[in-house]
């Protein structure tokens, strides 16, 4: 139940997205300040850092370029915030992953200064949230910051999304669906969302999340065939803001079982290669099963999964299907605080023990009898 009978929402100041976008970087960063930080993925830095270098070079304005070390850890914070500090900067803008992208929000909200987010891929909801999860330098989780603003600007370059790998756009995907079933268990039980404390969802947050799935379930494949050559198609822009924008109404909207799953799932190491939209693909299987979805939506759901290659069994994630397993998954999903009691029934060890066990046979099961693929095969571009 919701704390307080309010309303909260919370959304970036701006989002633009498009092909090329990032040729407004300078623009749009001068707008906020006179001295911008460039924060950048390591494997990227000398591609984007070249570009900045020639869009900067007709102009005035004043920018450093800075390649992030790898994780979102306090020592990196820290670093950051000291070369930010010693800069002079006076807007930060993190292009990368979301790693990245969360290390710039640390960054800018420390030091209270505009902020500009643009993410290289279409794998997570991270960049329009107001929230940075944080690892140990050895990649170890430690917990999630929720910062008391959301980016100023969101600027996706539709052309850079189309570069990244695949499989990472369809992780994105992954992620954005659970979106909504985790919308809706929220409303059946009045849950709390992320904006602030003890606040509720609005209408607006489900009626994205909705969005989100519908624009999925119909554009996702075309997506998908048209990245695969190369091109940029309303599907791909359609799956782009699926996945950035509206999949973000976690924040809004409040998650449950599919994020509880993946966050059980990775406490087994084995697990730690997958992404996280691809641990949130087999979350979605276990929260329609616990919650006693219609067949025909349960089919509908994991179907889709299928056919984006996305994992909805445990052996799909490295995983043996044991009992030890399983109960290891259950015994972290029925923590007190655990978001998989956002659901609106009561929820036991055993129920949560059973609902993944018969998830896992379910994916099975459809993978066995169902042998749709909606996007092409081929090693360059499978996992
Ligand atoms: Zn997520």
């Amino acid at each position: 139940m919701a704390i307080s009978r309010a309303r909260a929402f919370g959304a970036p100041g701006k989002y633009i997205q498009g092909p090329g976008e990032y040729e407004n970087l300078e623009t749009f960063a001068s707008s906020y300040g006179d001295n911008t930080f460039y924060l950048i993925d390591s494997f990227l830095f000398d591609e984007i850092a070249a570009r900045i270098q020639k869009i900067y070079a007709s102009t005035a304005s004043k920018y450093v370029t800075e390649p992030f070390r790898g994780e979102c850890s306090y020592a990196e914070i820290e670093r950051v915030t000291e070369r930010v500090r010693t800069a002079g900067a006076t807007v930060v803008v993190a292009m990368g992953g979301g790693k990245t992208l969360d290390t710039g929000k640390m960054v800018a909200m420390a030091m209270n200064i505009p902020l500009i987010i643009a993410p290289t891929s279409a794998s997570t909801d991270a960049p329009c949230s107001a929230m940075s999860v944080i690892y140990t330098d050895d990649h170890q989780y430690i917990g999630c910051v929720f910062h008391k603003r959301n980016p100023d600007l969101v600027l996706v370059d539709t052309e850079m999304i189309a570069k990244a790998p695949l499989r990472m756009f369809r992780a994105g995907m992954g992620d954005a669906l659970s979106t909504y079933y985790e919308a809706l268990a929220n409303e059946r039980t009045d849950g709390v969302n992320y904006v602030g404390s003890g606040y509720r969802r609005t209408r607006a947050s489900v009626a994205m999340a909705e969005l989100a799935r519908e624009i999925l379930l119909e554009d996702g494949a075309k997506a998908l065939r048209a990245l695969a050559c190369g091109a940029i198609t309303e599907a791909v822009e359609n799956v782009i803001e699926a996945n950035i924008l509206l999949g973000a109404q976690f924040e809004n909207a409040g998650s449950s079982v599919a994020h509880a799953v993946h966050g059980a799932l990775t406490a087994l190491p084995a697990t730690h290669k997958y992404l996280h939209g691809e641990k949130v693909a087999f979350g979605i299987v276990v929260q329609l099963v616990l919650e006693n979805y219609p067949e025909a939506e349960l089919a509908e759901a994991v179907k889709w999964l299928i056919s984006l290659d996305l994992p909805v069994t445990l052996d799909q994630l490295d995983v043996e299907a044991s009992e030890a397993n399983i109960s290891l998954l259950a015994e972290a999903l029925a923590g007190e605080k655990s978001r998989a009691r956002a659901v609106p029934m009561w929820i036991t060890r055993r129920l949560l023990h059973d609902a993944i066990k018969a998830a896992d046979r379910t994916g099975r099961d459809f993978r066995e009898n169902f042998q749709g693929r909606a996007w092409p095969r081929g090693s360059e571009y499978g996992k």
